[in-house]
């Protein structure tokens, strides 16, 4: 074969593709019931957006960005994230001039040039939402248990969600000074003593076997919340709890960027090895300030879908519908058969019942092979004898059993049989 895909992605395929449908239904369905609306950006925006929105320090923005000039001379980015395109395309349109909080989600392809391994890949899949305009920690509340509701509706249990609170721009800096006197007197390498100096909350993040061994005894966020975030948190804590959402916290969660305030959190997995999360997020009240908006509180979380898969896979909940999964296959046996068969089959899908068909004028055994790879509970048979008599013979493939059934009964009979 000439070409594979690029390095770093893969393929969905049939039948494990069904599954990444599966996680994008069930991550999005409970956002959709509380009023969150579809949003669809462009996959690629100006590279200052991500360069503003997410951070000219952090790891995505320094290493990971796929950029590139246009034939106009612009520079473009395809979107490492969802967030700052999707604040952008709130702020473009005006919502945040509309009722609040503006609750939108979306759902689509991310690009980042990373280290590529398991559950880490170059082209990769999210489903998010964001509710914008509102400081109010039952939006926190809501959008984690959310999350929670999606994941939980997968069948997966293994799902833990970590918890934390970062602070504002009144406690914050002075988190962040007594950070900074402790990570100084560490023994870091230049690198990391110049993030101590730029962005001492990023060194928290730091997953290196050398670092984290120095760390046990840093300062931690929770112990500097002032009043008003000590109280949001707490209220975050107890609506989560009367939800049934349960909670780890963890006080060294940490986002790097100044303007994530207040509630961040994680969901791990802990059968994905060293990529355990599936999804995480936060709040985020700095943003619009960021790319050029108004004051516009946010709160939001982005779920990976590839991961999930993984997720559901590793909890042995990975049984996709076999094959494409179509519930009835039809073979006919000459021209008007086929023709009429070419129908019937449209009757059937507009009643809901998945139907597919013997292409490409197979002969009898061929067609009756392609039912039973096809995984197809009924097969429809029509020969020159069916037709004369008006009627077709409807085979269960499991039993063997076939019998006649008039061709005006046929869609009635198998949508009843199939939802017996
Ligand atoms: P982030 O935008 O980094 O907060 O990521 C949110 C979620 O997207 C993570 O928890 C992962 O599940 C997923 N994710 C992020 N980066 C990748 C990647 N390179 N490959 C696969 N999934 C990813």
């Amino acid at each position: 074969m000439s070409f594979q895909a690029p390095k770093g992605t893969f393929d969905w395929m049939p039948p494990r593709s069904e599954l990444a449908l599966a996680v994008r239904d069930a991550m999005s369905a409970p956002v959709r019931r509380a009023g969150y609306g579809y949003v669809e950006t462009p996959t690629f925006e100006d590279t200052a957006l991500f360069a503003r929105g997410v951070g000219e320090s952090t790891d995505i923005v320094s290493k990971e960005m796929y950029t590139f000039e246009d034939k106009g001379g612009r520079s473009i980015t395809l979107r490492p994230e969802g967030t700052a395109s999707t604040v952008r395309a709130v702020l473009q349109h005006g919502l945040q001039n509309g009722p609040l909080p503006a609750k939108v989600w979306y759902s689509g392809s991310f690009f980042r040039y990373e280290r590529a391994q398991k559950g880490r890949y170059r082209h990769f899949s999210q489903v998010g939402a964001e509710a914008l305009g509102v400081e109010d920690p039952a939006l926190d509340a809501e959008l984690i248990q959310l999350a929670a509701e999606g994941f939980a509706s997968l069948g997966l249990t293994g799902v833990r969600l970590l918890l934390n609170s970062l602070g504002c721009a009144a406690c914050r800096p002075a988190y962040r000074a007594a950070l900074q006197d402790f990570l100084r007197a560490l023994d870091l390498d230049d690198a990391t003593r110049a993030r101590v100096e730029l962005n001492p909350l990023r060194v928290l993040d730091d997953k290196r076997p050398e670092v984290r061994a120095q760390l046990g005894g840093a300062p931690l966020v929770t112990d500097h919340l002032c009043e008003a975030c000590k109280g949001y948190h707490e209220e975050v804590r107890s609506l989560l709890t009367d939800a049934g959402v349960a909670f780890a916290d963890d006080p060294r969660l940490v986002r790097g960027l100044d303007y994530y305030t207040r509630t961040t959190f994680e969901f791990v997995h802990d059968g994905l090895g060293s990529q355990s999360a599936v999804g995480g997020g936060g709040r985020y009240d700095g943003l619009s300030e960021m790319i050029g908006g108004p004051p516009l509180p946010g709160v939001g979380w982005a779920i990976g879908v590839d991961r999930t898969v993984l997720a559901l896979e590793a909890e042995g909940l990975a049984a996709p519908r076999s094959s494409g999964g179509v519930q009835v296959y039809g073979v006919a046996l000459g021209d008007e058969a086929r023709r009429l068969l070419f129908s019937l089959l449209i009757e059937l899908r507009r009643a809901g019942v998945t139907a597919d068909m013997a292409f490409g004028g197979k002969g009898l055994k061929g067609a009756m092979k392609g039912a039973d790879r096809s995984g197809a509970t009924y097969a429809v048979i029509i020969g020159e004898r069916d037709l004369a008599a008006g009627a077709a013979q409807v085979k269960d493939l499991a039993s063997g059993e076939q019998a006649a059934v008039p061709l005006a009964e046929i869609v009635t009979t198998l949508k009843e049989r199939l939802t017996q």
